[in-house]
């Protein structure tokens, strides 16, 4: 197995949360026996950090990449649009730390996308990084419950109205079933490589839309990042709930060298699997939560079958996959084991994978955790 080790530095702080000695000693014996990949970090501004990382990972010949949040966190930096939710106020946001919120820009705006290059070219650039890992590629999930999904800003009701969608009855809608609607009405029919088919066909073709919209604006950002010789991965949530969030795993694929979908069976927080199928539950009722059990698998031993299903899926895509499940342990949120690690190892391996990507902080995964790896 090959590893991509990814380690969190802070949102726009000056120091970073990591220290770059220790991360290297972690990283050594895997760089010994032949297995590390790559290595991926970010996106605090300590530029010694990555200054350090880099000179010593090319001596290693190891490539590095920046890990970069795109349509949400920066947070206190004043230079990007939000969205503007169904309800008329910004998707509230699920403060994980100090260190990780989740607050949501506007996917349309341009001056976002071109703000994320920006601070690239500005703070980054002259580091010499191998590629960036685009990360927060979303919009807020089903965690704002349907009255936060998307955006409706003047210029995305203008899209809406384009696309032949009306984004008052959208947002109606939205709303309506936010009150409760959703608990006796709201189904889960099919899904395939589109998406989930939904039992309405508003809510269905809004749902669809996202997603064109996510990969109109990060086909940009991705292009413009190739453009700088760079290369592209893109984080991702699992793909039976990404959809939710306005991610396909099929398309963003296609624009980007690979992506590292999260398979976290074990977080209690936004992009684990449990959490996200939770409020899946709570936003769209039980009876299109019994659907997607029904459909992605059964949420017994720590949902073991949806991952299961979840690779075997990824295993058809024609892009790069390195899954990603959780090395970390992070009290109380998420509780990682050696046997929880070596346990996703099993199913990563058995599903034909030849990297992963242990996640998702390097410099708080326990030394007998990531003993199992190597
Ligand atoms: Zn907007």
């Amino acid at each position: 197995m090959q590893y991509v080790f990814q380690c969190f530095t802070g949102d726009l702080s000056e120091k970073s949360l990591a220290d770059a000695g220790s991360l290297l000693a972690a990283l050594r014996p895997f760089h010994e026996a032949g297995k590390l990949k790559a290595v991926m970090a970010g996106w605090s501004l300590d530029l010694d950090f990555y200054r350090q990382m880099k000179e010593n990972l090319a001596a290693w010949g190891v490539p590095f990449y920046l890990k970069m949040a795109v349509f949400s966190e920066w947070n206190g930096y004043e230079g990007f649009e939000e969205t503007v939710s169904a309800a008329g106020g910004g998707a509230s946001s699920h403060v994980l730390s100090s260190e990780e919120t989740f607050e949501f820009r506007c996917p349309t705006s341009a001056h976002n996308q071109e703000e994320v290059l920006s601070l690239y070219d500005r703070h980054f650039a002259p580091i010499g990084f191998d590629g960036v890992v685009l990360d927060r590629i979303r919009y807020s999930s089903l965690v704002s419950g349907l009255s936060g999904m998307g955006c409706f800003c003047e210029r995305c009701r203008a899209i809406y109205h384009r696309k032949g969608l009306d984004p008052d009855q959208i947002r109606e809608r939205l709303i309506a079933y936010s009150k409760g609607a959703a608990a006796t009405s709201l189904r889960l029919l099919e899904k395939n490589s589109d998406g989930w088919k939904v039992n309405d066909p508003v809510l269905d073709a809004f749902f669809r839309v996202r997603c064109e919209i996510l990969e109109e604006s990060l086909g940009k950002v991705c292009a413009a990042f190739k453009e700088r010789g760079l290369s592209v991965g893109l984080d991702l949530f699992a793909p039976s709930l990404g959809y939710f969030a306005g991610q396909r795993s099929t398309q963003l694929g296609q624009m980007a060298d690979f992506i590292k979908p999260m398979l976290y069976r074990f977080t209690d927080a936004p992009a684990g699997i449990p959490f996200e199928a939770d409020q899946l539950r709570q936003a769209l009722g039980d009876a299109a939560y019994d659907d997607y059990i029904r459909i992605c698998g059964s949420e017994k031993d720590d949902f073991r079958e949806v991952a299961e299903r979840e690779l075997t899926e990824l295993g058809k895509l024609s892009c790069s996959v390195y899954p990603g499940f959780e090395v970390n342990t992070v009290p109380p949120i998420v509780r990682m084991t050696p046997e929880r690690v070596a346990n996703m190892l099993d199913l990563v391996e058995q599903a034909g994978f030849d990297t992963i990507v242990p996640s998702w902080n390097l410099a708080m995964m326990p030394p007998e955790n990531l003993k199992v790896l190597n």
